[in-house]
């Protein structure tokens, strides 16, 4: 991994996030991918070992850097009102780190993009973990300007009243629930009812794994306002994401339900 990142072996991707009233991609979601001569490896195999060993850090670091130069780039090319964002993921051992802040903040500073349209995405464990200490990190981010996602909502354990009280925007339903949502009333029923919970503390929520039209048709019956899935596309690179764009204005979400 250690020479892999020095040969600059990782790639970012990149997987648009769409809204369901106008059918248009609203930003993105980096993932991180490992290019080698045998083919491309999925983070589901490496992100771990790369937590314990620390490499997170710089590999995070790179990627938030690329994903926001990509963004500038893209904002630039395709100016929209509100502006496309990105969303990248915070690892736990980066929200544990003293200088994130300072290092974010470092990264929107050198390639101009405004905080504004940067979103962290943080697993709800380690956003509802210790009060006191998340409490903390998640103000501080805050207060940069960035905004905040609750990533895999659903699966961990929230707490209602600090989920109330803690400065997130958005709710990120983890995609077992979507997955099975056409075919499961329990699903369907639990997609419902954090909808509503995300709505009545003024959050936005985005589904993700959203496959089929089915999903999608369900999902703007019960007012989610953005999702993420292969049904749109599946993570890829930089110049698949120019192309979406550049058909922006009829993504596949726009005649769904029409
Ligand atoms: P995640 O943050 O929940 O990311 C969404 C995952 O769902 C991605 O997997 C994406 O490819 C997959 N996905 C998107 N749409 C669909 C769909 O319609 N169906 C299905 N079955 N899957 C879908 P990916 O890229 O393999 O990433 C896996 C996890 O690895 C991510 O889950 C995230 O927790 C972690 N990860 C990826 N990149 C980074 C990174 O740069 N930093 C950190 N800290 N973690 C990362
Ligand atoms: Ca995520
Ligand atoms: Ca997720």
């Amino acid at each position: 991994l250690r020479k892999a990142l020095d040969q600059g072996e990782f790639r970012v991707y990149y997987q648009p996030i769409v809204s369901l009233q106008t059918g248009k991609i609203t930003g993105f979601e980096a993932l991180t991918r490992w290019q080698r001569p045998e083919g491309i490896l999925s983070p589901i195999e490496f992100i771990a070992v790369a937590e314990e060993i620390g490499l997170i850090i710089p590999m995070n670091r790179q990627l938030l850097r690329e994903a926001c130069e990509h963004l500038r780039s893209w904002q630039s090319e395709f100016p929209s009102s509100p502006p496309l964002t990105m969303s990248v993921n915070v690892s736990s051992r980066e929200f544990a780190q003293p200088d994130l802040t300072s290092e974010i903040r470092k990264s929107l500073e050198q390639t101009g993009v405004d905080p504004g349209c940067l979103q962290l995405e943080i697993i709800e464990t380690i956003a509802m973990g210790d009060a006191e200490k998340s409490g903390h990190v998640l103000s501080q981010l805050k207060a940069l300007g960035v905004r905040l996602s609750i990533d895999d909502f659903g699966t961990g354990y929230s707490s209602l009243s600090r989920l109330r009280r803690i400065p997130v925007d958005t709710l990120k339903i983890d995609r077992a629930f979507i997955l099975h949502m056409d075919s499961d009333p329990e699903s369907r029923e639990i997609v419902r009812i954090i909808i509503m919970l995300a709505h009545n503390f003024g959050l936005k929520v985005v589904a993700e794994g959203t496959e089929t039209e089915e999903h999608i048709n369900l999902l703007k019956q019960l007012n989610c306002e953005m999702a993420q899935g292969y049904f749109f596309s599946r993570p890829a690179d930089d110049q698949a994401m120019l192309k979406l764009l550049e058909g922006n204005h009829s993504t596949r979400a726009a005649s769904v339900g029409h």
